[in-house]
């Protein structure tokens, strides 16, 4: 190891990692000898929305609450009880001071949203309604209940929400408090791009209209990138230590960290650059096909929703990205095929092996991650599948966990592997991207492409993250539709034509970033975002 690294190198690499020169100064927090240390802290700025960027596990809870005053750093001394002063001799001078100050004073007050919303419902008994009415603090609920369009679901019971619902839910009774600072951990899993573009935009009015300070964690760089005002990378070791860098423009904060390099700090965080193709869109593969499907049509019955899918033709070997907003029919696309649905109309005839992994994840069996994974398939252990699977997905540091105490992105990254190590024809996955911090994104990215590519195996995955589908998909499978009332599903496209027809129908627009080709959002209405509709070229323009 690289001396630092509690555990084996995440990388598998040992020569990369230079120790952050921070780590010579005391740290902002140390939980104890041994145990967890934060180095700096992010800035919250009245008027503005500040992004955090950075795995989960290094120390941003941490911070946030030291910023909201619940917790005073111990600036490393453990052993001493801690007080305000010394923290305000500490950053007294820098950007910091007069935040410093009014949490001392006791002036600071917050609203936060916490990152799983699954577990609301066992928190909260009621109706969503009588949750979001309590927290009405500035008479702003009604239009966040407008805007997120949560109208229909208010007088449910809060354990009949969906996963995007719950988010939506959450993201209304935060922003509609009254509060100082806000701390958003996540706002994108479950929610559709239209539902994230949304929610970026509630969030950007409120710090600015408002004058509020909003902190954001978020994974998801396009809106990040769309969302902040100003970045802090976080990096370290999760569960070992935590940097937070000062604040950096989102731009180059992003950049920086797909570059695998930090300028500022003269820090090395990966050791590869994640590296976006402007092509040219990877061409279709040549390969026989898997499946050929005729045209398709399933209702759930008089009055309920329809989905009809335009005949198509699936390649052996490729990854067929699958996009659309929620409740638009992609699960019950999936269920047709595994077989647990039959069409009203057209024959599936296809008799094929299919490993799926569902969107929402019920692995709660009494059992280890290591016995659950070995029963699936025989490679478990093998240093092919340690390569292929259990390192890109970091599961070695969660091998001894039982299934029920894992957190939301662990049990990601198991249901994943879960997928992925089955023999099967066809892997579907549904949004694999949920609750992974940026960097697993990256590495279970790699992972599924590297497994489709090295097995000839075809591959469908369904989700909203735009870089990750950028990164992994051959071609493009587009819904459209009335969500909730008739969904259609387009055949396989190359991803320019896909991406073009996805995104005219979200009139949302996509540039690449000059230097590293990163897609990014188009501010509506600027020069590039009018250019590009007139010209029809919604995501790759020239
Ligand atoms: P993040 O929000 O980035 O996921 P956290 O700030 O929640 O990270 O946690 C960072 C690390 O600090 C974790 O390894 C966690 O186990 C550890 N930690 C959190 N609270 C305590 C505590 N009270 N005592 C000791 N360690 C803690
Ligand atoms: P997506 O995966 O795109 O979010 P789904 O295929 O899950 O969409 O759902 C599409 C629509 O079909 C939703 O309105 C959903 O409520 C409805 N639906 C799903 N399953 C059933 C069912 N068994 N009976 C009636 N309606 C259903």
């Amino acid at each position: 190891t690289c001396g630092i690294c509690v555990e084996k190198c995440p990388f598998d690499a040992i020569e990369i990692i230079n120790l952050p020169s921070e780590l010579d100064e005391d740290p902002t927090h140390r939980y104890g000898e041994n145990a967890f240390s934060l180095y700096g802290l992010p800035v919250p700025e009245s008027g503005a929305v500040t992004g955090i960027l950075g795995p989960n596990g290094i120390g941003k809870t941490t911070a946030v609450r030291a910023l909201a005053g619940e917790m005073v750093p111990n600036l490393g001394n453990y052993d001493d009880e801690p007080t305000w002063e010394s923290v305000l001799d500490r950053y007294r001078g820098t950007e910091l001071q007069n935040y410093i100050e009014s949490v001392r004073d006791g002036d600071v007050s917050i609203a936060r949203k916490p990152q799983y919303v699954d577990q609301i419902p066992k928190q909260f008994d009621g109706k969503a309604i009588d949750l979001l009415d309590a927290t009405d603090e500035r008479g702003a609920l009604d239009s966040y209940i407008e805007r997120l369009d949560i109208g229909p679901v208010v007088d449910n019971h809060i354990d009949t929400l969906s996963g995007g619902e719950l988010q939506r839910v959450a993201l209304a009774a935060t922003l509609a408090r009254d509060r100082d600072f806000y701390f958003l951990d996540e706002i994108t899993p479950y929610l559709d791009i239209g539902q994230r573009v949304t929610a970026a935009r509630l969030i950007r009015e409120l710090a600015e209209e408002e004058d509020r300070a909003v902190l954001v964690v978020e994974h998801d760089l396009a809106i990040l990138d769309l969302l902040a005002d100003t970045l802090h990378v976080a990096y370290g070791e999760p569960g070992a230590y935590g940097v937070v860098t000062d604040p950096k423009s989102v731009r180059n904060g992003i950049n920086e960290y797909l570059k695998g390099y930090l300028s500022n700090e003269n820090m090395r965080i990966r050791p590869d650059a994640i590296t976006f193709e402007e092509h040219a869109p990877r061409e279709t593969s040549k390969a026989a096909p898997l499946i050929e499907y005729p045209e398709i049509r399933k209702s759930y019955g008089e009055g309920e929703f329809s989905l009809d899918v335009d005949a198509g033709t699936i390649y052996n070997g490729e990854v067929l990205g699958i996009v659309g907003p929620n409740g638009i029919g992609k699960s019950t696309l999936a269920k047709l095929f595994t077989g647990d649905l039959t069409p009203d109309v057209g024959e599936l005839d296809f008799e094929l092996d299919i490993s799926y992994k569902p969107q929402y994840i019920e692995i709660d069996q009494h059992m280890r991650v290591d016995a659950f994974l070995s029963s699936i398939t025989d490679q478990f252990g093998s240093s092919y599948w340690n390569t292929e699977v259990a390192n890109p997905l970091q599961l070695n540091r969660i091998m001894e966990r039982n299934l029920t105490d894992l957190s939301g992105g662990e049990r990601q990254r198991v249901a994943i592997a879960a997928c992925i190590s089955q023999d099967a024809d066809l892997y579907l996955l549904d949004e694999p991207s949920a609750h992974l911090d940026v960097e697993q994104r990256v590495q279970a990215t790699s992972a599924i492409r590297r497994y489709a590519e090295n097995h000839d195996a075809t591959v469908m995955v369904i989700d909203h993250d735009i870089y990750m589908m950028d990164l992994l998909a051959d071609r493009l499978m587009v819904f459209d539709g009335e969500p909730s009332v008739e969904g259609h599903a387009s055949k396989p496209q190359e991803m320019r034509d896909g991406m073009n027809d996805f995104l005219s129908d979200l009139d949302i627009t996509f540039r690449r970033d000059e230097r590293t080709s990163r897609p990014r959002i188009n501010k509506p209405d600027s020069q590039l975002d009018r250019e590009q509709k007139r010209a029809g070229e919604y995501y790759y323009a020239e």
